[in-house]
């Protein structure tokens, strides 16, 4: 049997039967055939000697049963990790950030336990993935649309306890954001409610956050100070439709004005979907020509050439693009593309493109036609094809997974020059392909609207060199970020303290606070050690050594 680090061989066999005696024997997992299954498949150490496990796992099936798990893991000092689905790839899937706890898997709790369509809300257990909504909307005929994000068979509750986010208006997109009330069992098996939900008959509890007194629900977010059970979230009530609208822009300097504009539109909700910006003429793709082959072939991302700007005007190629997208009744969102275009039109040179407009509720014609995430996600359609992409499938070299770099970038032009600037000079010295100076780096998005959130992603390989490379570019990539002001907005284990250690301001003052809360409402430790780089005060010597 593994045991937790710090647990004796009795106490672990005297809790384990303890768990065994509260969720019943099937759904207590000891066997390293089990508990390979709580692996992280995307881990960084994959096969490493400091690759995270499991020493057990329990899947308890509502929230007396939590409560009870945790009297016991608190009154034997074992640590345990709270997961939902368990299936936050990229960022530490369903293992532990602390090596040796016991994962607490909440999968079993899969209750809708309401939907609201008039005052368009839901409340769910952590078990909840985005298939399971999906189904339930459609089978009872409910009106409203789930935000999703790109790999749906993660859930609710997990999805947002680390900050994920999608594709629609920006209060449903962030999906920490999108909630509304929620059920804690604290490190004392203590269930606590919050907002307007800690009224004994609250009838409100998913439709107003606050209620009084301070708001604390932040904390169990990338925390770990509780174990939620139930969370409330707004939908959105299913609009008319939707429709994506595309401006294209001729020269170098345009991307301020073009950021500008965009930042305008996005925050006076006149667009209120997803959008984005892009660099047609930066790219390979789509153009074909020798002219701009070569010109690419001494592309340096530091310091764009020019001839690119040239080229682009001779040939009638985009420099840059934006994209908007709108939801609303039909005849509003042409009424706001309308009011973009004319905002955008101050750009000399800019031309426009227009996709379809999709109306819900969408039909089995659509799911054809849309197959993909892309095509997918933003309508609300749950669906996996995110995964076809890179890691399996068809490549010929599949790799063990990814991590991502995404730091969280101002929303200014200018921050896409010097993130190019200072990512393509390391890429230069270090000759890491991933942060070469012969590809520009465009931002993925703009992170809830009011920042860029760049992402440079890291494939994992079965190959113990190369992922160690990867890990010490990863961090180096983030001191340096950290150096301009910039950091992730979510990460996998093996970085949280790297990462964290750079919110520093005023001797680590945030950190002070959030040590101190952990301490009084989890004196034993026992909760998600680690994450996020909070450690119980018995383990802080784990990263202690970084704060210097
Ligand atoms: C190809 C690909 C595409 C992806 N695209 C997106 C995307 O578009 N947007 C996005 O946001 N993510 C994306 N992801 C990341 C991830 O798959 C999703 O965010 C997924 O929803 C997270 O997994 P989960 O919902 O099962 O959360 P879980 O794994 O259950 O939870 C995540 C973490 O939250 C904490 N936690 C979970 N439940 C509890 C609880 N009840 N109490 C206390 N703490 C808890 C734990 O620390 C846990 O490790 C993508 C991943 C891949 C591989």
């Amino acid at each position: 049997m593994r045991l937790p680090p710090g647990v004796n061989e009795k106490d672990f066999a005297d809790a384990i039967r303890q768990f065994e005696e509260v969720v019943g024997l099937d759904w207590v997992f000891t066997s390293d055939e089990d508990l390979d299954t709580y692996r992280d498949g995307y881990s960084p150490y994959q096969g490493e000697s400091e690759e995270r496990i499991a020493s057990a796992a329990v899947a308890p099936d509502d929230v007396e049963e939590v409560s009870k798990v945790v009297k016991i893991a608190n009154a034997y000092r074992i640590p345990i990790y709270a997961i939902s689905t368990g299936r936050d790839m990229g960022y530490g899937h369903c293992a532990p950030a602390y090596s040796g706890s016991v994962v607490l898997d909440l999968k079993r709790m899969d209750r809708i336990i309401e939907v609201s369509e008039t005052n368009a809300y839901c409340v769910v257990e952590p078990g909840v993935n985005y298939f399971d909504m999906y189904r339930y909307l459609q089978e009872k005929g409910i009106r409203l649309i789930l935000n999703l994000p790109d790999a749906n068979w993660g859930g609710l509750i997990g999805n947002s306890l680390d900050h994920g986010n999608g594709y629609m208006l920006p209060e449903y997109r962030d999906h920490f954001g999108s909630h509304c009330g929620m059920e804690v069992v604290l490190a004392n098996g203590e269930i606590m409610r919050t907002g307007m939900g800690a009224i004994p008959d609250s009838k409100v509890g998913p439709q107003y956050k606050y209620g009084l007194g301070p708001y604390v629900d932040g904390i169990f977010s990338q925390g770990n100070y509780g174990v939620v059970t139930k969370m409330g979230f707004w939908m959105y009530p299913m609009p008319e439709g939707y429709f994506r609208g595309t401006v294209q822009v001729p020269r170098h300097d345009d991307l301020h004005r073009l950021v500008e504009i965009m930042s305008y539109l996005l925050d006076s909700g006149i667009s209120n979907g997803f959008s984005s910006v892009g660099a047609p003429v930066l790219r390979s793709a789509g153009v074909t020509d020798l002219e701009h082959l070569a010109l690419i072939e001494k592309l340096d991302a530091r310091n764009l050439s020019p001839e690119f700007e040239k080229y682009a005007l001779r040939k009638g190629v985009a420099y840059w693009s934006g994209t908007l997208s709108f939801y609303g009744p039909v005849k509003v969102m042409k009424a706001q593309w309308e009011y973009a275009k004319e905002k955008l039109s101050a750009i000399p040179g800019a031309t426009f493109q227009e996709g379809d407009t999709i109306r819900f509720p969408v039909g089995p014609d659509y799911f054809e036609k849309a197959g993909t995430t892309t095509g997918r996600t933003p309508c609300g359609i749950p669906t996996l094809t995110t995964f076809g992409q890179s890691i399996r499938g068809r490549n010929p070299t599949p790799t063990m997974g990814h991590v991502w770099f995404s730091p969280v970038i101002p929303r200014t032009g200018e921050a896409i020059f010097e993130l190019n600037r200072v990512f393509g000079q390391y890429g230069a010295e270090t000759g890491f392909p991933q942060f070469s100076p012969s590809s520009f780096r465009m931002p993925m998005d703009f992170l809830g609207n009011r920042v860029f959130l760049a992402l440079f992603g890291f494939k994992l390989m079965a190959d113990v060199e190369y992922n160690r490379k990867v890990r010490a570019v990863y961090r180096e990539a983030a001191r340096l970020g950290a150096e301009h002001g910039w950091s992730e907005y979510r990460s996998c284990a093996s970085f949280y303290d790297d990462l964290m250690v750079d919110f520093s301001y005023n001797n680590h003052s945030l950190m002070c606070l959030h040590e101190t809360v952990k301490d009084a409402v989890d004196p034993n430790g026992i909760l998600s050690a680690g994450r996020y780089g909070l450690w119980p005060k018995h383990l802080r010597h784990m990263k202690d050594a970084k704060r210097s």
